[in-house]
């Protein structure tokens, strides 16, 4: 496995690569990574001849008040976890934003709903540096977890607009065995916090397993459920418009954003028609 620093270094690694006829496979994360970021490299792995990961923690796609400085890192770890799954290039930027750096990547509509209306700009902080990661790497196919659905939709929807030969492709959530979804910032739960954080799972499974076809009964009893310190939303729509639906009629997701102590946690799910 090759680890660089340099985006010019992964440039030309992955046209050598692509120059070969070989099929590169982009997987970016911030690191601090899990079985749920393993799963993605393995993913990739099955789609394309070559995986190249990322591992920056994108201070644009955080606000002011959030946890850019004490964001867990573990460059150690997270390189033994790269070369366990295949990885053959592991890109560790000390900033991927050249002095004079000035555009912005901004998807419409779709990032100013749920996480978007709780957390401004923080999506445009994602498609920024996703564009140009995609620009450094030129990968065939780029990775994301279902774990951050919005994100997934919105990165589809810029590539569809902005980068025509790369394919996005999700991955399924992974969680732990009591069903907490896998995230970097888990580490931050205590003990008791870690149990009422499952509440976020236990609402979202009530919605998906329940008969009941009407959207509005459906959040009452996910809300009833929830044990957590501030709610930012609980909701279910459209998985690819985002858009809020009075009946589950058809395919459906349901997602949830709360604070559980200072931490800040998101889960979803895939609600089928009833
Ligand atoms: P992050 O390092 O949190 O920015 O995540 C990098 C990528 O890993 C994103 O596409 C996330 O959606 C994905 N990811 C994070 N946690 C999980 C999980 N538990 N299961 C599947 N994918 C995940």
């Amino acid at each position: 496995m090759r680890t660089c620093n340099d985006p010019d270094d992964v440039t030309a690694w992955a046209r050598s690569w692509r120059s070969e006829g070989a099929r590169v496979g982009f997987v970016p994360t911030m690191g601090f990574l899990h079985r749920g970021h393993a799963s993605l490299l393995d993913l990739a792995h099955a789609r394309c001849d070559r995986v190249v990961v990322s591992i920056y923690v994108n201070p644009l796609q955080f606000g002011p008040s959030e946890d850019l400085d004490r964001y867990p890192r573990d460059p150690e770890g997270d390189l033994r976890l790269c070369a366990a799954h295949g990885v053959d290039l592991a890109f560790l930027p000390e900033t991927l934003y050249p002095p004079g750096f000035s555009t912005r990547v901004r998807v419409e509509g779709l990032t100013s709903v749920l996480c978007g209306a709780a957390r401004r700009g923080h999506f445009e902080g994602v498609t920024t540096v996703v564009a140009r990661l995609f620009g450094i790497v030129g990968p065939c196919t780029s990775v994301f977890g279902e774990k951050d659905w919005q994100q997934y939709v919105v990165v589809r929807r810029m590539a569809e607009d902005l980068h025509p030969g790369v394919e996005v492709v999700a991955g399924p959530l992974v969680r732990d065995d009591d069903g907490l979804a896998l995230s970097s910032r888990n580490r931050y739960l205590s003990a008791a916090d870690r149990v009422r954080a499952l509440s976020l799972h236990r609402a979202l499974r009530a919605i998906r397993d329940s008969r009941e076809p009407s959207v509005p009964a459906l959040l009452e009893e996910g809300r009833s459920l929830l044990e957590v310190d501030r709610l930012d939303y609980i909701a279910i729509v459209d998985p690819w418009s985002l858009a809020p639906l009075e009946r589950v009629d058809r395919p459906a997701r349901a997602l949830v954003a709360a604070f559980v102590g200072n931490t800040r946690l998101i889960d979803n799910v895939a609600v089928d028609p009833r």
